[in-house]
């Protein structure tokens, strides 16, 4: 069985450890192969790497530093369908929500080739008489990068391309439920020839993340996973005086009036609420339907749940895969019950569900639960299964209310005709990612992926300009320079 290694100061090393977790297909319950859970000192070694790198990496001109990220992004297009075979082999997800995320993950190497203009400071001549003062940006020294196993291909590149960019050097730390994506993408970037310790993969789980967030010469973290794991990453990681952007979990709302495009409506919702089998940060969990939609969306919603193709990711026919694990499988499928326990009504039930072929895989089929208690746990519980929940109300201020009593902000979306509920929306939810008639808000690479409230611990948010803010700090010049000085010349 193949044992995944950790990449440090340029090269593979195995580690040293004696702990190590199987890698399972969800889809198949196939053993892909075993992954370390490396100890401090492995991690310590790759921040004697990292640190020592970055002495000279932080001198590299950005125009040359960028020059290794058009590169990367060339042999990621290269390795396009390799890389999203591998994600779905070890996260499940169809073949095509795979793609998807890899090209979420390049365009954010395409926005990083654009850090010497990004990382510009600022200069005013003649502050006062014949003195200039600046702003400039400076890395920051060694970060690191803890991930989720929900896109093991994307997250990573959420930061990884900006830190890189912008004179930094990175240790990234992937899920250790799905580590073999990043072992595909540090076998492209060992092709790049990046001066050792630039870029340093450690395996591993808690004891891993531990000796990142206590390790003194780490600068930053960057985080994301579930929301009690983030605020612990947060506190941690500042009490030791790092920099930390965490984001974390969501419950994610969708309000649909009754002027919405119904169908359009439908295919969307579905798509967001069973797409990655709900396990995307971004999924619709509540859809909270106003006046008269309820009676056609609950019918078309019901439909579109129970047509849903599951099956292996890996055929191109199928619309959903599996979730991670049997336990994944098993704490969705109580919620549902619990759902059931707290008065809501199984619409349709995708517990028990049996693949022919997968008998062995992690499958909860589409479910819909109907008079969700508002009140209850279940409304205000991440599920992170392909459950949608639905709610009913009178008014757009009673859904809007509903929306912003959570205690996520990861995103809300509103499906309408009118510009005027959109806009009142827009304006009042209380979420960072606001879709229109859109039911996956997610922010392409040239926006900051921006969660609120216990979806996020932070100031600064992962990709494009906010990502350039977070890995660098800035530093102010003031400079006088005398007349008399310069008669010499
Ligand atoms: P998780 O919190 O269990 O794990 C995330 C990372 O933290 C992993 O690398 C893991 O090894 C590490 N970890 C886990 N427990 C830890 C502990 N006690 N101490 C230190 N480190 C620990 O999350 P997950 O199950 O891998 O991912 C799913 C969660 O991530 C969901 O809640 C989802 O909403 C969230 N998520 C959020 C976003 C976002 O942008 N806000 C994006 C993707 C996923």
């Amino acid at each position: 069985m193949k044992t995944l290694q950790n990449y440090v100061n340029g090269s593979w090393r195995p580690s040293g450890t004696a702990d190590y977790l199987d890698v399972i297909n969800p889809a198949t319950a196939e053993t892909l192969g075993r992954v370390p859970l490396s100890p401090a000192a492995e991690v310590n070694e790759a921040v004697q790497a990292a640190a020592e790198a970055f002495v000279s990496w932080r001198r590299v001109p950005a125009p040359d530093r960028i020059q290794y990220l058009f590169k990367l992004k060339e042999l990621l297009e290269e390795h396009f369908e390799d890389i999203s075979r591998t994600i779905t082999l070890e996260c499940g997800k169809t073949i095509g929500e795979s793609r998807g995320e890899m090209r979420r993950a390049i365009e954010n190497v395409e926005v990083a080739c654009g850090i010497p203009l990004l990382m510009q400071g600022d200069i005013l001549e003649d502050i006062a008489r014949g003195i200039d003062e600046m702003m400039i940006r400076q890395p920051l020294g060694v970060t690191a990068i803890i991930s989720p196993f929900n896109f093991p291909g994307m997250i990573p590149f959420w930061f990884m391309p900006y830190a890189v960019a912008t004179g930094n050097t990175v240790i990234i730390k992937p899920s250790e439920k799905v580590p073999l994506t990043m072992e595909k993408v540090f076998g492209l970037l060992d092709e790049l020839d990046l001066p050792p310790g630039v870029v340093n993969l450690v395996n591993g789980a808690k004891e891993t993340v531990d000796a990142i967030l206590d390790h003194p010469v780490i600068k930053a973290v960057s985080f994301v996973g579930s929301t009690p794991v983030a605020q612990y990453i947060y506190a941690r990681g500042a009490a030791n005086g790092k920099r930390v952007q965490a984001q974390g979990g969501a419950k994610n709302p969708i309000i649909i009036l009754p002027d919405a495009d119904m169908e359009m409506t439908t295919r969307i919702v579905a798509d967001s609420a069973f797409g990655c089998a709900g396990q995307r940060c971004l999924a619709a969990s509540i859809a909270i339907t106003v006046g008269e939609a309820q009676n056609t969306f609950t019918e078309f919603i019901a439909d579109a749940a129970v047509n849903r193709v599951v099956g292996n990711g890996l055929e191109e026919a199928v619309q959903m895969g599996p979730v991670i694990n049997q336990a994944s499988r098993q704490r969705i499928e109580h919620l549902i019950q619990k759902g059931e326990d707290e008065g809501a009504t199984v619409l349709v039930d995708g517990r028990n569900a049996t693949i022919p072929g997968l008998e062995s895989g992690s499958f909860v089929r589409p479910t819909i639960l109907q008079n969700v208690n508002p009140a209850g746990e279940i409304a205000r519980t991440e599920i992170f299964g392909p459950v949608l929940s639905l709610i009913h109300v009178q008014t757009v201020d009673d859904a809007i209310h509903f929306v912003n009593s959570g205690q996520y902000g990861n995103m809300a979306c509103l499906f309408t005709n009118s510009g005027a509920a959109a806009r009142k929306f827009r304006y009042e939810a209380e979420a960072g990612n606001i879709g229109i008639n859109i039911g996956v808000a997610a922010p392409m690479a040239f926006f900051p992926f921006s969660g609120w409230k216990d979806s996020f611990f932070g100031t600064l948010h992962g990709q494009s300009k906010h990502a350039v803010e977070f890995y660098t700090q800035t530093k102010v010049v003031i400079e006088r320079w005398p007349k008399e000085w310069s008669r010499q010349f």
